[in-house]
């Protein structure tokens, strides 16, 4: 059985054929250009053959799953297109699932990152935070698909407003230029020339600029809330983080730990089981396989 695996994301399309026990037999990505949907035509037509039985995607958000379209915010000719229906005639009569990247990522977790636990809760932390869970070997997904959406919990009832029309989501503390915005806000310079970013924000950091690690560490403590009230909820154990402002490994790792410690009251949120994605990108190509086996009726068989 094989599948094609498709992740949409903001600068370039990746693909790759996947087998059922999550082997990639082959895989490209190809930066998107100017004509989006032509450069996802060649790369489906590239690697879609006799055998392929199903094509699962993540894409980068807003996606409205019930429609099978989607808008990336950094794809600004697709907005509402139907991705779905475009994929299925480039491979006439293959089934084609779609989720959120965020959604995709905690599915490959699940599924090929290492974990034992039934559930999980995947975190993508970067310009915005993401999120998917996996509910007893389930990707949970929601009445509307948005289920496991953790930037839009609400940290701070009476913070800034966020881009989703509420008041203190976790991304506007968590997000990377929500962190860039408070430390400049707060009297931070960066030293290099241009806009700085969250990565000029953790390389300060490491050097203990004292505005870069209070950014990090109110990051952390947002986080922190969180997921303490998702575990609160869900009881899920394993929490993956992936996401570009998480590369910045234990400055946001280590006052998340502290947190989460500090502040967990129930027995079992004291025991929570936090980690970094070990996959990197690839989480969300094991994830979109994952989704078209399951589509396909194929049970996951997890790495050992
Ligand atoms: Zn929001």
């Amino acid at each position: 059985m094989t599948v094609l695996a498709l992740d949409i994301g903001g600068t370039k399309f990746a693909v790759a054929r996947v087998d059922a026990d999550g082997t990639f037999l082959d895989r490209a990505e190809h930066p998107i250009g100017q004509s989006p949907t032509a450069t996802l035509r060649g790369l489906v037509a590239d690697f879609a053959g006799p055998g392929l039985t199903g094509v699962g995607i993540g894409s980068a958000g807003p996606i409205d799953t019930a429609a099978g379209a989607v808008s990336p915010i950094n794809i600004p000719r697709w907005r509402d297109f139907p991705l779905v229906s475009t994929v299925r005639r480039f491979v006439p009569g293959v089934p084609v699932s779609l989720a959120g990247d965020a959604q995709c990522m905690a599915l490959g977790e699940w599924w090929r990152g290492g974990h034992t636990c039934s559930s999980l809760l995947g975190i993508v932390v970067s310009t915005g935070v993401g999120g998917g869970l996996i509910i007893d070997g389930r990707p949970w997904t929601g009445r509307t698909g948005n289920a496991g959406h953790i930037g839009h919990v609400i940290v701070d009832r009476d913070g800034e407003p966020c881009v989703c029309g509420a008041r203190g989501c976790l991304e506007t503390i968590a997000g990377g230029p929500s962190m860039v915005r408070w430390a400049l806000a707060k009297g931070w310079t960066s030293p290099g020339t241009g806009r700085p970013d969250a990565r000029a924000l953790a390389a300060a950091a490491r050097g203990n600029a004292p505005i870069p690690l209070a950014a990090f560490r109110r990051a952390a403590d947002a986080l922190a809330t969180a997921i303490l009230n998702a575990a609160a909820v869900l009881d899920v154990h394993d929490i993956v983080i992936g996401g570009g402002v998480a590369a910045a490994g234990g400055l946001l790792l280590d006052p998340l730990r502290d947190a989460i410690a500090a502040r967990a009251g129930m027995s079992y949120l004291r025991d929570l089981h936090l980690s970094v994605t070990t996959l990197d990108r690839d989480a969300g190509l094991y994830g979109a396989a994952a989704l078209a086996l399951i589509e396909s009726g194929e049970p996951l068989r997890r790495a050992s």
